[in-house]
């Protein structure tokens, strides 16, 4: 019989040391994680899986889940391979960046969809041309929110489960914002929580990351782009 937690945690956007834009180590997150009431995370680096790997290495003594996962730069913004172990190279097309994540078995989230300074996948790409299940409704990075209210009333009109993440490049902002997933199995495997989004059991929740740490991060990018 399936035990049922009522509610998980999720924070499925967190950048490590080996993303090129963030310090944060793999074990530090997941200290950082666990010490905040997170129950599962994704390391989604920059177009690589190394610091989600090490992370899932890190992790297996200890009580939090996390998730394989990459941020991967398709050739119109930005598209996170949830669930997906192997390093999808940068600059396909949206549609075949997609189409790789589901062949690998893991779920696109869509993040910062409509933030255009940020490579939001939907400020140069109709988001009806998409085959997609799940975008962030609220990602913590952002100065006044529009693109995150543009991208709730998207979710609304195309049925899409609404994902909460930090976006996190210091380990101050971890879970800043994040996931809710209800009606999940106690001890879920990978399936158990990409079908949890499929199915849109998700309730997006949390707050912006304070100004101080967005402007901090503006200013490390501007040493350290490698995306
Ligand atoms: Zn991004
Ligand atoms: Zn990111």
């Amino acid at each position: 019989m399936l035990s049922v937690a009522d509610i998980m945690n999720l924070d499925s956007h967190i950048h490590s040391c080996y993303s090129g834009d963030s310090r944060s180590k793999p074990k530090n997150i997941i200290n950082q994680a666990i010490f905040i009431g997170l129950d599962i995370i994704a390391i989604s680096d920059h177009n690589t899986t190394k610091g989600s790997k090490i992370a899932i290495a890190e992790a297996k003594s200890k009580n939090i889940i996390v998730v394989p996962s990459i941020e991967i730069s398709s050739s119109q913004g930005h598209i996170i391979g949830f669930g997906v172990d192997v390093d999808i190279p940068k600059g396909l097309t949206p549609d075949d960046t997609i189409d790789k994540i589901y062949d690998n078995g893991g779920i696109p989230i869509i993040p910062h969809p409509f933030s255009f300074y940020r490579n939001g996948l939907f400020s140069s790409l109709s988001p009806f041309e998409l085959n997609i299940e799940a975008i962030e409704v609220k990602n913590a990075r952002y100065i006044f929110g529009y693109s995150n209210y543009k991208s709730r009333s998207l979710a609304r009109k195309k049925n899409l489960a609404e994902i909460g993440a930090s976006d996190s490049h210091f380990i101050d902002s971890i879970g800043d914002s994040y996931t809710e997933i209800r009606d999940i199995d106690s001890d879920p495997t990978i399936d158990n929580i990409i079908d949890a989004i499929r199915f849109k059991k998700t309730i997006a929740k949390g707050k912006k990351t304070s100004n101080f740490l967005i402007a901090k991060e503006v200013f490390n990018k501007k040493f350290n782009r490698t995306y």
